[in-house]
């Protein structure tokens, strides 16, 4: 992809989750990483994510210094540079603070396999309960990789979530469907004891249920959907699909 591709994809990413209940205050944020040049175009430090427009995507390389574009990187930019070190098959990495899976991260409690949404984490939740401050050293986020391990998305004891994809939308889709799974455990739980879909049947599902070609459909959607939520401003060209 071209600079400007990912400057407007990540500036997309940012609009839809908070859109999803990503948004907290200016906190949160998107990145993506360019094999090409081995660095990565994140987010800037003091926007909310509604706000972020291409120019807003700065780039940064793997020491966590900005090379290109202007504004400060976020204090927390080692979620994003130890991930994508330790994770060759990542390719994007959202950081945030959603109501309900930072909630579970803050509770005894673990995934629980009640809906679609939460099929899509086949292997679980990573947990980093390394400690509940922000992540601005290397080896945290060091250990927050490692808490992530294989999987999609690692809770941050007492902090928020950090979700990977192997593009934006994939990690977009991803950091949407997590919150809107613990939403319906939430309310599950409230309604009764819990009924969760067998392992088995969660592994035949999820190949079936997540396929790269709906993820085109649903970020198409998702932000034609921004654009008539009146997310669009600032952001070039009108949806053409
Ligand atoms: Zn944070």
């Amino acid at each position: 992809m071209e600079e400007r591709a990912i400057k407007e994809q990540v500036a997309w990413a940012c609009r839809i989750l908070a859109m999803g209940g990503h948004g907290d205050l200016t906190l949160g944020h998107v990145s993506r990483f360019h094999p090409e040049t081995g660095y990565c175009f994140m987010k800037r430090k003091g926007l909310g994510l509604e706000e972020v427009t291409p120019e807003d995507v700065i780039i940064v390389d793997l020491d966590g210094q900005r090379v290109d574009g202007d504004g400060d990187v976020h204090l927390e930019a080692v979620l994003h540079t130890e991930v994508y070190k330790a994770r060759p098959d990542v390719g994007a990495v959202v950081h945030t603070h959603p109501v309900y899976a930072t909630a579970l991260g803050s509770a005894l409690a673990r995934l629980e396999y009640v809906s679609h949404d939460a099929v899509l984490f086949p292997d679980g939740l990573g947990l980093f309960e390394g400690t509940a401050e922000l992540i601005t050293q290397p080896e945290e986020g060091q250990a927050v990789a490692r808490a992530l391990g294989s999987r999609r998305a690692v809770l941050m004891r007492n902090h928020g979530v950090l979700v990977v994809g192997k593009d934006v939308p994939w990690a977009v889709l991803a950091a949407l469907t997590l919150e809107r799974a613990v939403q319906i455990q939430f309310v599950a739980s409230v309604l009764g004891p819990l009924k969760t879909i067998d392992p088995e049947m969660v592994a035949q599902m999820y190949p079936e249920k997540y396929r790269d070609s709906f993820f085109v459909q649903y970020w198409d959607y998702l932000i034609r959907k921004a654009r008539r939520a009146g997310l669009g401003d600032g952001m070039p060209g009108a949806s053409h699909r």
